[in-house]
């Protein structure tokens, strides 16, 4: 997967569609991202020894990678992402204006 944890990224399908958000977790098995404030679903919670607390709480669901882009901050809009290589290491860059990210 292209992204990481603390991306910015714009939500490309779906219910919360041209939403932006940070990349809160990468589930890399699944092809998954959680992303701060999107695909948010009620979920019924019971109340368990760590919660304490029962309810129904708004918690964000996993969305499929392919359903989000990395917002690039000089282009401020969804782009691909290319590699190149600097001293050995692999550096992102926005495959559109080509700064690294
Ligand atoms: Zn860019």
């Amino acid at each position: 997967m292209k992204v990481k944890k603390g991306d910015r990224v714009e939500v490309l399908a779906g219910k919360d569609l041209g939403k932006r958000g940070e990349i809160t977790r990468v589930l890399p098995e699944e092809d998954r991202v959680i992303v701060d404030g999107a695909n948010r679903a009620k979920k019924h919670q019971k109340a368990t020894r760590a919660t304490m607390q029962g309810g129904i709480i708004d918690k964000e669901m996993p969305m499929h990678v392919s359903n989000v882009g990395f917002v690039c901050s000089s282009c401020d809009r969804p782009v691909r992402l290319g590699f190149r290589i600097a001293a050995g290491k692999k550096v992102r860059i926005c495959r559109k204006c080509g700064a690294d990210v």
